[in-house]
């Protein structure tokens, strides 16, 4: 390799031990690397692609009681903003084309084909070569998520963060929303700066009218872009608990503890009185078990159980797609796959094969060890 690695990285080990650490991809007959996992202090999502370093996106930490973590992280003005749920994406210009990588660094065929559609980056890039649009892909058609946001028809994409692909410095919040608005590129909604007794305040507002619309959040950020605390809605914990549950044995366990114990410091935070704690209750137990229980009602009925997704795009890139998870160890169920003029459609399920495997053993009369 020509450059020092070691030296980009700011890292005492030996960059050769970081390196072995990168897998090795293609995109378009190029080869490249991502790290999979978080190592030697660098974030999981860094890529490496024809000697430009393009760090991952780095993972924040959450609130379960907003008033004592705003006040412990925060020491100076504070930005809230919506949290989106959709999937991560990073966006940069590499030798002149758009690239879109996921969270783990994976330059995805469909994402990016997505974004050079929908994103008019190139005068952003002019200014900014060495800078990554940091944002929430978010939209019916995709393959990774399937939440709805009525404002979103097809795909969206609202940037979160700017920032310096090799160092992965942010840009300050306010510079970086100015330069949205400059270079015409949506950004997730602001919902204004405050000190951090303020922050409270507005951060409960924005919770009570995101869970009331059953959006997932807030992110709050220190203005320089460095600091970042989320905080979600019960609304979407119950929404998250559904889709584990509809495949239990695929993410249920994963979900159950982590998604209660919000709800659980939510309800003390709001000091709610014995009959909003059993409204909450019922509420969770809902969305626990009724998925659990149509799940086990198709397998019983032989339907194939899974994630279902819609993908729309040129016939290579759907393939390409496809191949990428089939090689992840993914095995696709294939529902409808149509061509709509030059595009190919194709609903697939990604099946959840613990979820299947194991609900028919129970169902056909294995017994468990507890
Ligand atoms: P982690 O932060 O530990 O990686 P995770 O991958 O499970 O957790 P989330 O719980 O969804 O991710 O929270 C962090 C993610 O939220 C970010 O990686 C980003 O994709 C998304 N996000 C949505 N809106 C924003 C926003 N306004 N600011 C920052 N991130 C946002
Ligand atoms: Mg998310």
């Amino acid at each position: 390799m020509s450059r020092d690695w070691g030296s980009l990285f700011d890292i005492d080990t030996d960059p050769e031990d970081l390196l072995e650490h990168f897998d090795t991809e293609w995109f378009r007959g190029q080869r490249y690397r991502h790290l999979n996992d978080e190592r030697h202090g660098i974030e999981r999502g860094t890529a490496v692609v024809s000697d430009v370093v393009v760090r991952g996106y780095p993972s924040m930490p959450r609130a379960l009681v907003l008033e004592p973590a705003i006040l412990e992280t925060f020491d100076g003005p504070v930005a809230i903003e919506e949290k989106l749920n959709g999937y991560n994406v990073r966006v940069t210009r590499i030798d002149g084309d758009l690239l879109a990588f996921t969270r783990s660094g994976f330059v995805c065929p469909y994402t990016t084909r997505k974004v050079e559609a929908l994103l008019e980056a190139d005068a952003f890039f002019d200014d900014h070569p060495e800078h990554m649009l940091c944002g929430e892909l978010v939209g019916p058609e995709n393959p990774y998520t399937d939440h709805d946001y009525s404002e979103v028809e097809e795909v969206g994409f609202y940037v979160f963060g700017i920032r310096h692909r090799e160092s992965g410095t942010p840009m300050g919040v306010e510079r970086r929303l100015d330069q949205c608005a400059t270079y015409g590129l949506d950004s997730v909604d602001h919902y204004g700066t405050y000190t951090p007794a303020a922050a409270i305040d507005a951060a409960r507002e924005r919770i009570d009218d995101l869970n009331a619309r059953g959006r997932e959040g807030i992110v709050l950020k220190s203005t320089d872009g460095e600091t970042a605390l989320k905080y979600t809605t019960s609304a979407i914990h119950r929404a998250d608990l559904e889709h584990a549950f509809e495949l239990p044995f695929d993410y249920g366990r994963d979900f159950v503890f982590t998604r209660v114990i919000r709800e659980a410091f939510q309800a003390v935070e709001r000091d709610e009185p014995p009959a909003a704690v059993r409204e909450r209750a019922q509420a969770l137990g809902e969305a626990i078990l009724e998925p659990a229980v149509e799940t086990i009602r198709a397998v019983d009925a032989g339907e194939p159980v899974g994630e279902t997704h819609t993908v729309r795009g040129d016939p290579k890139i759907i393939d390409d797609l496809l191949s990428y998870f089939r090689e992840q160890g993914l095995k696709l169920h294939i529902e409808r796959d149509e061509t709509d003029g030059d595009q190919r459609v194709v609903t697939f399920t990604k099946v959840a094969q613990s979820t299947r495997d194991k609900t028919r053993y129970y169902l056909e009369g294995g017994t468990l060890d507890e």
